[in-house]
């Protein structure tokens, strides 16, 4: 006798803000809700973000059946690089999100091989045991849905980010007459955006910010500079409306940015007329207050537009006094001090900043308590799992659907590996698999035993020394004195002496074996270890020591 069992299990997502990811598994079809990145925390020197660790997907894939992506974001599209490189399995999308996506493959030239689908709301299509369909929920990002996923033991609703805006910049809100369809027959379960669970009352329209937006940029005398996400397309059409407005030309810099602006104006998501959007060499020809500036980096990204900028150190534009640069974006936690350092560099090359803390020039894209309400209250679930939120804002999440007639042990807090059994009145965790971080820097992926970036910590706390001994090839004797340098260890004007002196301690060890004759191995070590303590007894500090042995 088969039992009737519905698996969830997230592999990103819930217990930290980014890199969602969440499979459903049904007998032998597994289906992966989205494939984000999280940015890396101020202590992953080196990481340019992370991905959701795919191995349980690897060890199943010939179950798994699809990837379905809510929206358009990068913590819910950015991992998709890297996983259809090991796992080259049909997307489904709607059509912004498709959009951003085939950009995303070909830079990474992945497009020619991947399987996409571009998926419109109310039209169901099958994967696997499961059938799926689009509604269309509001968030910051045009065609963001909601899933009605329809499996053998009830139906189950994922929303995806959302939030709800009766007044959304592309006029499209949450479609409650399609969720009231779709879940007229009972739903098993509900995962819900649990972001903002903390946060009470309504999340504010979008139409507030571009009211702000309007003035500040009708206002401005100098030149107006917005730096947003990327992928917030709506927010780029608020500030072309108000650059329209006021006979400014738009301009953009930062290559994602380009790009998606590219995308969404031949895609039609970005409305403006002819003309409007000009290539940054002619906007530098056109007075100050004829220009708006779109720019990439509203987290503090080192290697961003706006971050360059503040720096002084971008090739084409300089911040000059009259500028009015808005962050139209509130940090993701963790980007906190990038971001004050970006607007504190701003300042400095006196430029006037806005940014969410002074003016209304942000709101988020994701319900607060009174809206997450309304969605329980609509959904009416057997089974709620909070999904997208640091644990705090899951628990939190957990507690409004109790609070809503959701059973005690039905409310369940989940995190990534978790994996858990619901069959039609139960739901049992009875299993973890692996779900932690695995870092991406520039080509590379590596996984999540931390080591690399330990290593990384200790050289930015206690730096590096070298030492290089020469020894003869024939007699293996050193030599010359063992020669040192270092790096980020001590200041220089003290390290002369110091640096002496260990190379004394260095040729001290290197005399007492007595005659035995050493390999390189044994020099090595001895000559590290005599260095590593000698330092230490010197300094209390632990660098790390790398000792060269050549043979001369
Ligand atoms: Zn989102
Ligand atoms: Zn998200």
């Amino acid at each position: 006798m088969s039992r009737e069992v519905l698996r969830v299990i997230p592999l990103g997502g819930l217990g930290e803000i980014g890199k969602n990811m969440m499979a459903l598994e049904y007998g032998d079809s597994i289906v992966v809700v989205d494939a984000g990145v999280l940015f890396p925390r101020e202590d992953m020197p080196g990481v340019d973000f992370v991905i959701p660790d795919i191995s349980y997907l690897l060890e199943n894939r010939d179950r798994v059946r699809a990837i379905i992506i809510t929206h358009g974001h990068e913590d819910h599209i950015g991992a998709l690089p890297y996983v259809l490189s090991q796992l080259n399995v049909p997307v489904y999308a709607s059509r912004l999100s498709h959009g951003l996506i085939s950009v995303k493959l070909k830079e990474h030239r992945l497009l020619g091989d991947s399987r996409l689908n571009v998926v419109e709301p109310h039209t169901p299509f099958s994967v696997g045991e499961f059938t799926v369909e689009f509604f269309r929920v509001c968030h910051s990002i045009p065609d963001a849905m909601g899933l009605a996923i329809s499996t053998p033991l009830g139906m189950v609703v994922h929303t995806g980010d959302f939030k709800i805006d009766h007044t959304p910049v592309d006029g499209k809100p949450t479609d409650f007459s399609a969720l009231a369809r779709l879940t007229a027959d009972g739903v098993l379960l509900l995962l819900s955006d649990s972001t903002y669970a903390e946060v009470e009352g309504y999340t504010p329209s979008e139409q507030v910010v571009g009211e702000a937006l309007d003035r500040v940029i009708g206002a401005a005398e100098g030149r107006v500079m917005v730096a947003t996400f990327a992928s917030l397309i709506s927010r780029m059409q608020q500030v072309m409306d108000a650059a329209v407005k006021y006979g400014r030309k738009v301009t953009v810099v930062g290559r994602s940015m380009v790009n998606n602006v590219k995308m969404a104006t031949n895609m039609g998501y970005l409305k403006a007329p002819a003309g409007t959007i000009i290539p940054l060499s002619e906007a530098l020809d056109l007075p100050l207050n004829q220009i708006v500036i779109l720019a990439t980096g509203a987290q503090g990204e080192p290697t961003s537009a706006l971050v360059r900028i503040s720096n002084g150190d971008h090739q084409d534009v300089e911040i000059v006094p009259g500028d009015t640069v808005i962050i139209s974006a509130s940090p993701i936690p963790g980007n906190e001090t990038l971001v004050s350092r970006t607007i504190d560099n701003l300042y400095r090359q006196k430029a006037r900043v806005l940014h969410s803390k002074i003016a209304l020039v942000h709101v988020h894209g994701h319900a607060s308590r009174e809206e997450l309400k309304m969605m329980l209250a609509m959904v009416k679930p057997k089974f709620f799992i909070p999904v997208h939120g640091e644990y705090r804002h899951l628990v939190a999440h957990a507690e409004i659907a109790r609070s809503m007639g959701v059973a005690e042990e039905n409310a369940m807090v989940l995190e990534d590996g978790d994996v858990l059994e619901l069959t039609a009145d139960h739901g049992t965790i009875v299993d973890r698999i692996p779900a932690g971080h695995v870092y991406v820097n520039g080509r590379r992926m590596w996984g999540d035993d931390g080591k690399v970036l330990a290593e990384r910590g200790r050289l930015a706390r206690e730096g590096v020394v070298t030492v290089v001994v020469s020894v003869d090839a024939s007699s293996g004797k050193v030599v010359n004195a063992p020669s040192l340098l270092s790096s980020g260890f001590v200041e220089l004007d003290e390290s002369a002496d110091l640096l002496e002196r260990t190379s004394e301690e260095a040729q001290i060890a290197l005399e007492q074996p007595n005659g035995r004759h050493l390999d390189l191995d044994e020099l090595r070590s001895l000559v590290s270890n005599s260095v590593s303590k000698f330092l230490y007894d010197e300094t209390r500090r632990r660098p790390k020591v790398l000792t060269h042995i050549q043979e001369v």
